[in-house]
């Protein structure tokens, strides 16, 4: 099944413990369809660039399948620029610069051919974008995700909550949760959330893994205890990457079959954090994949008599 995703592709300058990075690729959108592409063929992009957006690395993208058609070039543009620091811990981090240069007035323009799509994940950017993506599609998509983060929450808070009406899951974390709701408790947080649109929800727990919430139902998946993360940036999108990349493929939005995506995804994440950056996403195989999912499986499984 064809996904199509939307978000942001960026240039970011990151600070962890372990060193700095002067700009390199990001952006949320890049993630996606970079972890995205070990699952599905179909993988269509729709986002904006400046003309100092580098162009070995559209080619990059479409070498792992990506069909970069729906990507503009606004050749007078600057990219969107992210720039963040991590914290000790590496689960929190502080945002320092955020210019959204081309991304500020975006018009997504949807190529023909990516029209039908059934699977649709609006990654990461402002949220009017997103909204705007949703009505120039001509017919539904079987799954709509959505993800955002506390910025749209603290400056376009209507227009988020005006797009989460039309959405089938939303993705964020648990600090997120807690400051789209006004509530501490998760659970909560996740009935207030699923009550202004989307049915489904994943909060994010970072190192503690993920929160799976849809009616009265629950599943926790764990996040791999690694033994070295070196940047968490993009965890979260790999993360959304991989469990609808899943899903378009194996074409099942069963509540079980959300189960084993949230597993990919969290796989997907695990190799995100191992590099700076894209670079542990753009070189992976299937078999590592799978061997990393069967850790996820041995790791949470247990027999009561
Ligand atoms: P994650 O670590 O998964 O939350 O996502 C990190 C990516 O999100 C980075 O590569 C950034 O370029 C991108 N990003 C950060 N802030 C924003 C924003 N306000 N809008 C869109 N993308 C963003």
């Amino acid at each position: 099944m064809s996904l199509l995703t939307v978000g942001s592709v960026a240039f970011d300058a990151l600070e962890t413990p372990f060193g700095k990075t002067d700009k390199i690729i990001g952006g949320a959108a890049t993630y996606i369809t970079l972890a995205a592409s070990y699952f599905t063929q179909q993988n269509n992009l729709v986002a904006v660039v400046g003309g100092d957006f580098p162009k070995e690395m559209i080619g990059l993208l479409e070498e792992h399948g990506v069909d970069t058609k729906g990507l503009e070039i606004v050749q007078e543009g600057k990219t969107f620029f992210w720039s963040g620091k991590y914290h000790e811990d590496m689960n929190t981090r502080d945002t320092l610069i955020t210019e959204l240069n081309v991304m500020e007035h975006f018009d997504p323009i949807i190529p023909d051919s990516y029209q039908g799509t059934e699977f649709l994940m609006l990654g990461n950017t402002v949220p009017a974008t997103q909204k705007v993506v949703i009505e120039r599609l001509a017919k539904r998509p079987k799954l709509i995700m959505l993800d955002t983060m506390n910025l749209w929450m603290n400056i376009a808070l209507d227009d988020l909550k005006s797009v989460l009406k039309l959405v089938d899951l939303l993705t964020i974390n648990d600090e997120e949760a807690r400051l789209l709701s006004g509530e501490y408790s998760l659970r909560k947080a996740a009935k207030k959330i699923m009550a202004m649109g989307p049915k489904t929800l994943i909060i994010k727990k970072g190192e503690h893994g993920a929160l799976l919430f849809q009616e009265d139902r629950i599943f926790f998946a764990p996040a791999l205890p690694l033994e070295e993360v070196f940047d968490p940036t993009g965890a979260g999108d790999s993360f959304a990457g991989g469990f609808i990349g899943y899903l378009a493929a194996t074409n099942d939005i069963s509540f079980d079959n959300m189960k084993r995506a949230i597993i990919y995804g969290s796989a997907m994440a695990s190799f995100c954090v191992e590099k700076f950056g894209t670079e542990r996403l753009v070189n992976l195989s299937k078999e590592e994949i799978n061997a990393r999912v069967q850790e996820f499986v041995k790791l949470a499984s247990f027999e009561i008599q």
